[in-house]
């Protein structure tokens, strides 16, 4: 920069916090949602000085792995959000205090301003998130099936696909797969993913302006995609103009044989209060639901996410976890991640079921297991005169291994643990609890005599 044009220089005031939510945002459309919570998500912005951008971790090899891995990363979407700052630096909590004494959170960067790049299409769509990053269950595979036609050929099958389900359940995942299969499918056709809340901040911004030339870029903008996609339909309820200009955008697009796809986390007969004619729209093409994943989904949904992460994760804790979330997968990513960084923090390379008991304890109800088991085990203990060390002990001996799998068995029918929670308290894991299970169900049925003994043991627990 020439020093002789200071009329051009401009003293922003940038705000640091801003500035890193901004940075953060760009660099979490480039990393898997797991990736972007263990490592991005838990630094900490400390300070802004000249081109630096300074951020603190937890631990020493968080930062290890943050500037071995990141660090260009992240200085480049820095340097998208402020051209002048471009340099990052990590400090590890502890150093973090004495770094803030020496600047303040907001500092005053000399920089030329230079106007905002309009938005690079390629970063529009998540590169993680595709179909072959999806996995499909019974739950989502309609949803998938009608995704996957649309992007093969858009605006001829089923014009709007219109996706709805839970929070957290892949609605956003699948958009982004349809935009990034059709953009490489088909780069010459105009994609445009928005979320509901873009489109009405992009117009309220035309409309405030105030001149027609930006009301007609605003219409130009989506009026002119050959491919719309529309997260989060369903906060345009009580937004009047909102569900007025969509609607033509809507028509418009329509009539020209455009494809239009839409998200909501509820079916357009329950979004309310909306238009009558926006709601029999997104019923013209085909209602595409995701319900709530099985268990089998949700344990393939993580394997899949510790293979694309590398993440060694044993198998009973992706069992547990799977166990323990039913209903929203972003929650249950964000358990793995969670037992993943703290098992990291600890030096540990392999997340063990240990440490994931000890990391999620908060986030995980321990379903009464604590008042529950240990009684059960009291009582087959005293049953067959076997003490309870030896019952979680790993001898082989016939009597206390059947005792064992009683033991195991009880606990299945009469607590709703995880299966990997109880391999647990036998130093097992849960295909072991299974297996237990299974045997002592199928040996009842030939053997009375175990029957009764069992059932003995039953009243005993029950107190009777
Ligand atoms: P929604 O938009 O419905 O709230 P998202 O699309 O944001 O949900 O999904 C939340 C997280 O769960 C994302 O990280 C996504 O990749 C992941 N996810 C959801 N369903 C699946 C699936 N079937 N396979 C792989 N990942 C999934
Ligand atoms: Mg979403």
């Amino acid at each position: 920069m020439n020093e002789n044009f200071s009329i051009y220089d401009n003293r922003l005031e940038i705000n640091l916090d801003t500035f890193w939510q901004e940075v953060q945002e760009k660099i979490s459309r480039e990393m898997t949602a797991i990736s972007f919570d263990v490592w991005i998500k838990t630094l900490e912005p400390v300070s802004l000085q000249q081109n630096t951008l300074v951020v603190s971790t937890p631990s020493a090899s968080s930062k290890n792995v943050v500037l071995n891995n990141y660090k260009t990363l992240i200085e480049q979407k820095m340097q998208e959000v402020h051209p002048a700052i471009n340099k990052l630096d990590v400090v590890i909590s502890t150093e973090e205090e004495l770094i803030k004494e020496e600047s303040h959170a907001t500092a005053s960067v000399k920089v030329l301003e230079t106007p905002t790049v309009s938005q690079d299409k390629k970063s529009m769509f998540n590169p993680k998130y595709t179909f072959d990053t999806f996995v499909v269950g019974s739950s989502n595979q309609f949803a998938v099936a009608a995704a996957k036609a649309v992007a093969e050929n858009p605006g001829k099958n089923y014009n709007p696909l219109f996706i709805y389900g839970g929070v957290g359940l892949g609605k956003t995942h699948i958009l982004h797969a349809i935009g990034n299969y059709i953009q490489q499918t088909h780069p010459e056709l105009n994609v445009i993913y928005v979320t509901i809340e873009q489109f009405t901040n992009d117009l309220i911004a035309s409309i405030q302006t105030g001149n027609n030339s930006s009301q007609s870029d605003f219409r130009k903008k989506y009026r002119t995609a050959d491919v719309l996609i529309v997260d989060d339909i369903q906060f345009i309820i009580n937004k009047t103009s909102v569900q007025e200009e969509f609607f033509h955008t809507f028509n418009e697009l329509n009539q020209a044989g455009k494809q239009i796809i839409i998200s909501s986390d509820k079916p357009p007969k329950e979004i309310y209060p909306l238009e009558e004619r926006l709601r029999s729209r997104f019923e013209w093409g085909l209602l595409a639901d995701i319900g709530y994943p099985s268990l089998e989904t949700r344990i393939a949904i993580l394997n899949k996410k510790a293979e694309l992460e590398r993440m060694n994760v044993s198998k009973d804790v992706i069992t547990y976890i799977a166990e323990s979330v039913t209903t929203n997968i972003r929650e249950m990513e964000s358990l793995l991640a969670r037992a993943v960084f703290y098992a990291g923090l600890m030096g540990k390379s392999v997340v063990t079921i240990e440490t994931a008991h000890e990391a999620l304890k908060n986030y995980i109800v321990q379903q009464q297991a604590d008042v529950g088991f240990e009684h059960i085990l009291e009582c087959v203990s005293k049953y067959f005169n076997i003490n309870i060390k030896e019952l979680t002990s790993r001898k082989r001996n016939k009597e206390i291994v059947s005792a064992r799998q009683i033991s195991m068995y009880l606990i299945t029918e009469m607590l709703s643990m995880p299966l990997a929670a109880i391999g647990q308290i036998f130093g097992k894991d849960h295909a072991t609890v299974l297996y237990a299970k299974n045997k002592i169900e199928e040996d009842m049925k030939k053997n009375k005599k175990l029957k009764i003994q069992v059932n003995d043991i039953k009243q005993m627990i029950a107190g009777k």
